[in-house]
């Protein structure tokens, strides 16, 4: 589903991808760990095509297509999800109007027809009992007050409507307490097939337990360094990460 050949980027002159390579098969989830700074929210916003930064080296490409300089807009219809590390509030922008209009957008670029509010409502229900979604939340307005678990489902909950086939997760536990821990990895796992494909980055190996990676990588100045399966969550919680970063 999704390859990084040799991806080297940087932002206001600095480099912070320095040679990425990873390769991503349809039913397959990878989780991306490493220190604070290494590069992993960078690597997550350059898939989804953040104008700030700027690929110097290097392909992604995504079902087959190269799609390094396409617009991030491009890029969500054919599929791609981010799911922000810390999503924002846009105060007086209802969340039910902001989810119809994206959920549109995608229609109009995939030339489907427009979907009027009332239907809107049920394809919303649907949804909401995929990945358990307070109906509460989607009539207030997006993430205004919203706790930190609840960003993180409205997150998920717009991952599951506009069908994405690639989430890229961006340390989608991190902040929540135990219970919203298990009701966003059980979205997760409701939302995953065998069509789908996800990256989690995260810093714990709880949210690992719930979901189980086929693959972990650890970044490290831009860089994976390492590659395990899901038993190297467990050395990570034991022994860190400077074993890695030294060796
Ligand atoms: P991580 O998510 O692994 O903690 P980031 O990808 O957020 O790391 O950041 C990697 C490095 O790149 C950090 O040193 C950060 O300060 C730097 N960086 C990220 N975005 C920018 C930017 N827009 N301009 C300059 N430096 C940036
Ligand atoms: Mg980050």
């Amino acid at each position: 589903m999704l390859e990084i050949i040799d991806l080297h980027a940087s932002s206001n002159n600095v480099k912070i991808l320095k040679g990425v390579n990873l390769t991503i098969k349809y039913g397959e989830i990878h989780a991306i760990m490493g220190t604070n700074g290494s590069g992993k929210s960078t690597l997550s916003k350059i898939i989804a095509g953040h104008p700030n930064y700027k690929i110097t080296h290097g392909n992604i490409i995504f079902k087959g297509e190269d799609i390094t300089n396409c617009e991030p807009e491009y890029r969500s219809h054919k599929g791609i999800f981010l799911g922000f590390q810390y999503p924002i509030e846009i105060d007086g922008v209802s969340n039910e109007d902001f989810l119809r209009l994206a959920y549109n957008a995608k229609q109009k670029a995939l030339g489907f027809n427009q979907i009027d509010p009332i239907e809107f409502s049920q394809i919303l229900k649907n949804k909401m009992d995929l990945v358990k979604m307070d109906e509460t939340l989607i009539s207030r307005n997006v993430n205004e007050g919203f706790s930190g678990g609840e960003k993180k489902r409205n997150e998920i909950f717009q991952f599951a409507l506009l069908d994405s086939i690639f989430g890229i997760l961006d340390e989608t536990d991190s902040g929540l307490d135990i219970d919203a821990l298990k009701l966003v990895s059980e979205a997760i796992n409701n939302l995953m097939n065998a069509t789908k494909s996800i990256i989690l980055i995260t810093h714990y190996k709880r949210l690992l337990e719930y979901i189980k990676p086929n693959y972990i990588h650890v970044m490290q100045n831009g860089k994976i360094i390492k590659t395990g399966d899901s038993n190297l969550a467990q050395q990570l919680e034991e022994k860190g990460y400077e074993w890695l970063i030294q060796s």
